[in-house]
């Protein structure tokens, strides 16, 4: 089995999302506290603390709290909405995905989406660009009230598809949530180091593989995670 983290792993999400912040407050410089303020409300939705259906609204009204500004609820859902009409136009599949889902359906791997995010949007943003026929199963840490990297959101996907951590393999662009995660779960962890970050800015911890692209997925899983289900020969 194959797993794939979703945002910025096959959706190129931060741009989407830059796009769609900027569109907002008519600036460029703000994605940091965005994101920082966003992973605290995500958080508290994994946590119990805070309703999903809530978290978008309230999230970006905190937001605009800390850049002084003050609106209620009321006006909040409705920028929030525009917002995510604008960051909906703007997803886009990185051009390295569908040769590679391509490959894995041909080969007959069992594949899992699984997310961090928090909800049903995951599954529509799958739909609108064409993945959701690939995946046999989506995990998504808000429904589940667990989150990477711990251990049992991947022991759940692996248990949903009946396949044994060990012969399994999940590959994400973020090195702590998605390679050493997978790693330390006991199944193969490979990250996606699109910006090439690997042994530039950052250590790769033992164990763990690292990508630039997609495109070079199949040649890793022939050549070292054959127990996953791919043929051994490309
Ligand atoms: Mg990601």
């Amino acid at each position: 089995m194959v797993c794939l983290d979703i945002d910025d792993t096959l959706i190129d999400f931060t741009s989407a999302g830059r796009r769609s912040l900027e569109d907002l407050i008519g600036r460029a410089d703000m994605w940091p506290l965005w994101e920082r303020i966003t992973d605290d409300h995500v958080a508290r939705v994994v946590s119990g603390e805070l309703p999903y259906a809530d978290m978008h609204t309230v999230r970006t009204r905190a937001f605009l709290a800390e850049l002084g500004v003050d609106i209620d609820m009321a006006v909040a859902g409705e920028v929030e909405a525009r917002r995510k009409e604008v960051l909906r136009r703007s997803w886009r599949l990185f051009e390295d995905v569908l040769p590679c889902l391509e490959w894995l359906a041909t080969a007959g791997v069992k594949l899992a989406a699984v997310t961090n995010a928090s909800g049903e949007h995951q599954r529509d943003k799958l739909a609108r660009l064409g993945l959701s026929e690939f995946f046999d199963h989506v995990a998504i840490a808000g429904e589940m009230g667990v989150a990477k990297p711990d251990p049992v959101m991947f022991h759940k996907v692996c248990c949903a598809l009946g396949c044994e951590p060990a012969n399994a393999v999940h590959v994400g662009d973020k090195l702590t949530t998605d390679a050493v995660g997978a790693r330390d779960a006991g199944l193969g962890g490979v990250w996606l180091d699109r910006r090439g970050s690997a042994g530039v800015d950052v250590e790769v911890p033992p164990g763990v593989h690292v990508l630039h692209t997609l495109a070079d997925l199949p040649e890793l899983l022939v050549s070292e995670y054959a127990r996953v289900g791919v043929p051994t020969q490309r």
